[in-house]
């Protein structure tokens, strides 16, 4: 284990810190680049997180070789590098070209040629990466480990949506929580979000809430992903804002309209 990785070990329970978050088994854990090494997470990453707030590093942590977390099984880890890994590079790099053509804060109608089944659930394995191991006594997230364990399974899974939005500011990962938009007053729960340049992804629950979530932050909802095949590729229209995450929690940001 590199010295850098050795520092994200934030978990002392021993259950916590050998229970893969994705196939529930317990065991050795691996440290892994998430997303993949290829994914353009090689380099130095700065990342606000609970768990900077609660280690004082108030400026975010800093991840020297890319960001990773002990949290997959040696095989799990090395199945969906397999199957998501190339679909989310080429994926990230269309997004990075977008983001550094994109002037203002929203983004119309870019244009991206990918698979999207292999994209959403790369994406939400970011979610499943930084989660804590009882989550699996929640049934949206054992139904949604099953898919992401079966590539070739397609559908939605059970009461999980996902928003995305871009950044250019620095990364953000933000466990289950609840928030309430100071400016509508909505307030909804929110599974994870994990904000990575150039794309930020809230993880919803199903619900009325998050339809109005889409309506503030003019996020695009991407959960139709998981509604193709594995090898379907897809032209892709969307539109979406550029945000600036501001602190910790989930769905603040500088530019944006929950302020
Ligand atoms: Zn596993």
């Amino acid at each position: 284990m590199s010295s850098d990785s050795a520092a994200v070990v934030f978990h002392h329970d021993k259950d916590v810190a050998s229970r893969c978050r994705l196939c529930d088994t317990e065991g050795r854990l691996t440290f892994e680049h998430t997303p993949p090494r290829r994914c353009f997470n090689g380099h130095g990453v700065t990342l606000s997180s609970l768990e900077s707030e609660v280690r004082g590093l108030r400026r975010g942590e800093q991840f020297q070789r890319g960001l990773g977390r002990l949290a997959l099984c040696e095989k799990c880890n090395r199945k969906t590098a397999v199957w998501y890994g190339d679909a989310f590079a080429s994926w990230t790099q269309q997004g990075f070209e977008v983001l550094s053509r994109a002037k203002g804060i929203w983004i119309e109608s870019a244009a991206f040629l990918i698979k999207p089944s292999r994209v959403i659930k790369q994406a939400s394995l970011l979610m499943i990466a930084q989660s804590h191991p009882q989550m699996h006594r929640n049934n949206w997230y054992r139904d949604l480990c099953t898919k992401l364990l079966s590539p070739t399974a397609s559908g939605r899974p059970h009461d999980f949506r996902v928003l995305l939005y871009m950044l250019r500011s620095r990364a953000r990962m933000s466990g289950m929580a609840g928030s309430i938009s100071t400016r509508t007053g909505n307030s909804t729960v929110v599974y994870a979000e994990v904000a990575l340049p150039p794309f930020g992804y809230c993880f919803m629950p199903d619900e009325t809430a998050t339809e109005a979530l889409v309506t503030e932050f003019r996020m695009a909802d991407i959960t139709r992903f998981f509604d193709f095949g594995l090898d379907q590729a897809s032209n892709e229209f969307l539109n979406f804002p550029i945000l600036t995450p501001d602190g910790i929690a989930p769905l603040h940001y500088r530019d944006g309209t929950s302020q």
